[in-house]
Protein backbone atom coordinates (compact mmCIF):
# COMPACT_ATOMS: atom_id res chain seq x y z
CA UNK A 1 0.00 0.00 0.00
CA UNK A 2 1.84 3.01 -1.47
CA UNK A 3 0.47 5.67 1.45
CA UNK A 4 1.85 9.49 0.84
CA UNK A 5 2.01 12.94 3.17
CA UNK A 6 0.75 15.84 2.10
CA UNK A 7 2.05 18.58 4.39
CA UNK A 8 1.45 21.89 4.78
CA UNK A 9 0.47 25.26 6.76
CA UNK A 10 -2.78 25.19 5.17
CA UNK A 11 -3.77 28.43 6.68
CA UNK A 12 -6.34 28.25 4.77
CA UNK A 13 -7.00 25.43 2.64
CA UNK A 14 -7.33 26.91 -0.98
CA UNK A 15 -8.57 25.24 -4.40
CA UNK A 16 -4.80 24.86 -5.57
CA UNK A 17 -4.29 22.84 -2.47
CA UNK A 18 -7.60 20.20 -2.86
CA UNK A 19 -6.50 20.60 -6.95
CA UNK A 20 -2.98 18.54 -5.71
CA UNK A 21 -4.89 17.07 -2.95
CA UNK A 22 -7.55 15.33 -5.53
CA UNK A 23 -4.74 14.11 -8.35
CA UNK A 24 -2.62 13.03 -5.98
CA UNK A 25 -5.17 10.20 -4.32
CA UNK A 26 -5.50 9.58 -7.86
CA UNK A 27 -1.83 7.96 -7.61
CA UNK A 28 -1.59 6.77 -4.23
CA UNK A 29 -3.86 3.87 -2.63
CA UNK A 30 -3.69 6.74 0.57
CA UNK A 31 -3.27 10.92 1.07
CA UNK A 32 -2.84 12.10 4.74
CA UNK A 33 -3.28 15.75 4.64
CA UNK A 34 -1.33 16.87 7.41
CA UNK A 35 -1.41 20.37 8.88
CA UNK A 36 1.96 21.36 10.16
CA UNK A 37 2.08 23.65 13.30
CA UNK A 38 4.64 24.86 14.74
CA UNK A 39 4.09 25.98 18.62
CA UNK A 40 7.02 28.43 18.01
CA UNK A 41 5.16 30.08 15.08
CA UNK A 42 1.71 32.08 15.04
CA UNK A 43 -0.47 31.35 12.13
CA UNK A 44 -3.31 32.95 11.00
CA UNK A 45 -5.55 29.95 12.20
CA UNK A 46 -5.58 28.22 15.16
CA UNK A 47 -4.11 24.33 13.89
CA UNK A 48 -7.37 22.70 14.87
CA UNK A 49 -9.47 24.96 13.22
CA UNK A 50 -7.62 24.38 9.61
CA UNK A 51 -7.66 21.05 9.93
CA UNK A 52 -11.39 21.39 10.62
CA UNK A 53 -11.59 23.17 7.77
CA UNK A 54 -9.40 20.66 5.64
CA UNK A 55 -12.07 18.16 7.26
CA UNK A 56 -14.64 19.57 6.09
CA UNK A 57 -13.27 20.42 2.08
CA UNK A 58 -12.38 17.08 1.55
CA UNK A 59 -14.81 14.72 2.21
CA UNK A 60 -15.63 14.16 -1.11
CA UNK A 61 -12.11 11.89 -1.85
CA UNK A 62 -12.59 8.71 -0.41
CA UNK A 63 -8.69 7.63 -0.03
CA UNK A 64 -7.85 10.59 1.90
CA UNK A 65 -7.27 11.06 6.01
CA UNK A 66 -6.49 14.13 7.80
CA UNK A 67 -4.44 14.80 10.53
CA UNK A 68 -2.01 17.35 12.24
CA UNK A 69 1.48 17.17 13.21
CA UNK A 70 4.36 19.12 14.87
CA UNK A 71 8.07 18.21 14.25
CA UNK A 72 10.21 17.00 11.25
CA UNK A 73 7.93 15.98 8.34
CA UNK A 74 9.85 12.94 7.64
CA UNK A 75 9.52 11.38 11.25
CA UNK A 76 5.73 11.70 10.93
CA UNK A 77 5.97 10.64 7.51
CA UNK A 78 7.82 7.55 9.32
CA UNK A 79 5.19 6.81 12.06
CA UNK A 80 2.40 6.88 9.37
CA UNK A 81 4.18 4.27 6.83
CA UNK A 82 4.52 6.72 4.45
CA UNK A 83 7.23 6.27 1.49
CA UNK A 84 6.01 9.84 -0.34
CA UNK A 85 5.61 13.25 0.54
CA UNK A 86 3.63 15.00 -2.28
CA UNK A 87 4.12 18.99 -3.04
CA UNK A 88 2.53 21.18 -5.32
CA UNK A 89 4.42 23.60 -7.71
CA UNK A 90 3.13 26.65 -8.57
CA UNK A 91 5.67 28.89 -10.55
CA UNK A 92 8.95 28.39 -10.61
CA UNK A 93 9.16 31.23 -7.57
CA UNK A 94 8.40 27.80 -5.85
CA UNK A 95 10.99 25.76 -6.91
CA UNK A 96 14.14 26.72 -5.10
CA UNK A 97 12.42 26.51 -1.82
CA UNK A 98 10.63 23.22 -2.75
CA UNK A 99 14.19 21.84 -4.20
CA UNK A 100 15.98 22.88 -1.08
CA UNK A 101 12.75 21.12 1.33
CA UNK A 102 13.47 18.17 -0.97
CA UNK A 103 16.72 17.84 -0.56
CA UNK A 104 16.86 17.99 2.78
CA UNK A 105 14.23 15.58 3.02
CA UNK A 106 15.97 13.39 1.00
CA UNK A 107 19.42 13.62 3.24
CA UNK A 108 17.59 12.94 6.38
CA UNK A 109 15.18 10.51 4.85
CA UNK A 110 16.73 8.71 1.99
CA UNK A 111 13.91 5.91 1.51
CA UNK A 112 10.99 8.93 1.52
CA UNK A 113 10.78 10.60 -1.86
CA UNK A 114 8.91 13.48 -2.56
CA UNK A 115 7.04 13.98 -5.35
CA UNK A 116 5.48 17.13 -6.80
CA UNK A 117 2.81 17.95 -8.73
CA UNK A 118 1.70 21.34 -11.12
CA UNK A 119 -0.95 23.20 -10.34
CA UNK A 120 -3.78 23.72 -13.12
CA UNK A 121 -3.16 27.12 -14.65
CA UNK A 122 -6.44 28.21 -13.20
CA UNK A 123 -4.77 27.63 -9.90
CA UNK A 124 -1.26 29.03 -10.16
CA UNK A 125 -1.93 32.39 -8.49
CA UNK A 126 -3.96 31.42 -5.68
CA UNK A 127 -2.52 31.43 -2.51
CA UNK A 128 -3.23 31.23 1.40
CA UNK A 129 -1.24 34.53 1.72
CA UNK A 130 -3.56 36.12 -1.28
CA UNK A 131 -7.00 34.81 0.25
CA UNK A 132 -6.01 36.18 3.54
CA UNK A 133 -5.47 39.26 2.18
CA UNK A 134 -8.23 39.81 0.75
CA UNK A 135 -10.49 38.43 3.37
CA UNK A 136 -9.17 40.91 5.79
CA UNK A 137 -10.02 43.81 3.12
CA UNK A 138 -13.44 42.12 2.80
CA UNK A 139 -13.18 41.06 -0.51
CA UNK A 140 -14.70 37.91 -2.15
CA UNK A 141 -12.82 34.76 -1.64
CA UNK A 142 -15.53 32.32 -3.08
CA UNK A 143 -13.64 31.81 -6.26
CA UNK A 144 -10.66 31.26 -4.48
CA UNK A 145 -11.85 28.90 -1.10
CA UNK A 146 -14.06 25.87 -1.28
CA UNK A 147 -17.91 26.63 0.57
CA UNK A 148 -16.82 25.59 3.97
CA UNK A 149 -13.87 27.60 4.54
CA UNK A 150 -15.33 30.90 2.91
CA UNK A 151 -18.34 30.46 5.04
CA UNK A 152 -16.43 30.11 8.34
CA UNK A 153 -13.72 32.87 7.73
CA UNK A 154 -16.28 35.72 6.45
CA UNK A 155 -18.31 35.26 9.44
CA UNK A 156 -15.15 35.09 11.17
CA UNK A 157 -14.50 38.49 9.73
CA UNK A 158 -17.50 39.97 11.45
CA UNK A 159 -17.30 39.17 14.46
CA UNK A 160 -13.66 40.81 14.76
P1 LIG B 1 3.93 25.35 3.45
O1 LIG B 1 3.93 26.36 4.56
O2 LIG B 1 4.43 24.00 3.85
O3 LIG B 1 4.54 25.82 2.15
P2 LIG B 1 1.35 25.68 2.21
O4 LIG B 1 0.03 25.41 2.84
O5 LIG B 1 1.65 27.08 1.82
O6 LIG B 1 2.40 25.09 3.21
O7 LIG B 1 1.52 24.78 0.91
C1 LIG B 1 1.51 23.37 0.96
C2 LIG B 1 1.88 22.82 -0.41
O8 LIG B 1 0.87 23.17 -1.35
C3 LIG B 1 3.18 23.38 -0.97
O9 LIG B 1 3.83 22.37 -1.71
C4 LIG B 1 2.74 24.49 -1.89
O10 LIG B 1 3.67 24.74 -2.91
C5 LIG B 1 1.46 23.88 -2.43
N1 LIG B 1 0.52 24.90 -2.89
C6 LIG B 1 0.12 26.03 -2.28
N2 LIG B 1 -0.75 26.72 -3.04
C7 LIG B 1 -0.90 26.00 -4.18
C8 LIG B 1 -1.64 26.18 -5.39
N3 LIG B 1 -2.38 27.27 -5.61
N4 LIG B 1 -1.55 25.22 -6.33
C9 LIG B 1 -0.77 24.14 -6.13
N5 LIG B 1 -0.03 23.91 -5.04
C10 LIG B 1 -0.09 24.83 -4.07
Amino acid sequence: MKIAIYPGSFDPITYGHLDVLERGAEIFDKVIIAVSYNCNKKGFLEPDVRKELVKKSVGHIKNVEVDSFDGLTIEYARKQGACVLLRGLRAVSDFEYEMQLSQTNSALADDIKTVFLITKPEYTFISSSTVREILLNNGDISKFVPPPVEKFLTSMVCKI
